[in-house]
């Protein structure tokens, strides 16, 4: 009979005060933490206790130093079975464009019990935090969360209907492809009357937000974003004006620096 538990936890967009008091006392309880690349160091030196082992697992688009989902799923199998809280951490909330279901995949097959903790996701966080609501009424009636991938095609009548739409539109994961984006709604003729915010780090000390018409986009393509970025499409965007309320950064940095966190206690694999 095996005494563990797996906690799959969202540890909300950045800011560390900005996660649920039901993640935090699982921090404090936890024999394993595995992190996402998008959970920073602040959060992690103040809520994980001392004892507690944490194992970084981020994952970068394209980059040589994401760990491979097979691994992280084998590390929760084998931390239950040494008997581990193993509390798995990730950035914003669980279920929204993360990799919960091949992680509950693997606990189910192996009859691993499990909670899950939701989180701040980041449209939430990017929303309150730029002072842009995101169904403010007479401006939007739904919010769509959405991606975009360069490799992935999509018909003529996707793009036609998001320029077409009223709900406003949330891209995650889309800061490199923001070309594509624009270019396809601009095609489809996406009315003037709604902006583009692109907010970047949201919630962290390096927040940044920049909004772009779509009758003027020069500056935009040209423009390279630091990651992680979240693009907001609608006329909820023209609010941002009379309601933000964070200054800008003008700090360059990145908040986010998981791989190079090393407590002594934290492995990078
Ligand atoms: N589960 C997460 C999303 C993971 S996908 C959530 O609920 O927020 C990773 C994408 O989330 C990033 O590419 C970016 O688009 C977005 N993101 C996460 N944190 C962010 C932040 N602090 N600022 C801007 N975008 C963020």
């Amino acid at each position: 009979m095996y005494t563990g538990k797996v906690i799959i936890v969202g540890a909300g967009p950045g800011d560390p005060e900005l996660i649920t008091h039901k993640a935090v006392k699982y921090l404090q309880q936890a024999d394993v933490v595995l992190t996402d690349r998008l959970v920073s160091r602040e959060l992690l030196d103040e809520y994980v206790n001392l004892e507690a082992e944490i194992i970084y697992v981020g994952k970068e688009a394209g980059s040589a130093r994401s760990t491979p989902q097979k691994k992280i799923n084998d590390l929760l199998v084998e931390h239950y079975y040494q008997d581990k809280l193993v509390v798995r951490l990730k950035g914003g909330d669980v279920s929204i464009f993360s990799n919960i279901l091949d992680e509950l995949e693997t606990l189910q097959e192996h009859k691993i019990p499990y909670e899950i903790i939701p989180g701040i996701t980041a449209a939430s966080g990017a929303a309150a935090y730029s002072g842009i609501p995101l169904t403010a009424r007479g401006y939007a009636d739904s919010v769509r969360y959405l991606t975009c991938y360069k490799s992935e095609y999509k018909p003529e009548n996707y793009w036609r209907e998001l320029a077409k739409t009223d709900d406003t539109l949330v891209f995650y994961m889309s800061g490199e492809n923001i070309d594509t984006l624009v270019f396809n709604l601009i095609r489809h003729n996406i009315s003037a009357d709604k902006a583009i915010a692109v907010i970047t780090q949201a919630t962290t000390p390096c927040q940044h937000v920049s909004i772009y018409q779509f009758d003027d986009i020069n500056t935009l393509t040209n423009t390279a974003f630091v990651s992680p970025t979240l693009i907001i499409i609608g006329k909820v965007v023209n609010l941002y004006q009379r309601f933000s309320w964070k200054d800008n950064s003008i700090n360059s940095d990145s908040y986010f620096k998981s791989v190079s966190y090393i407590r002594n206690r934290l492995s990078v694999l």
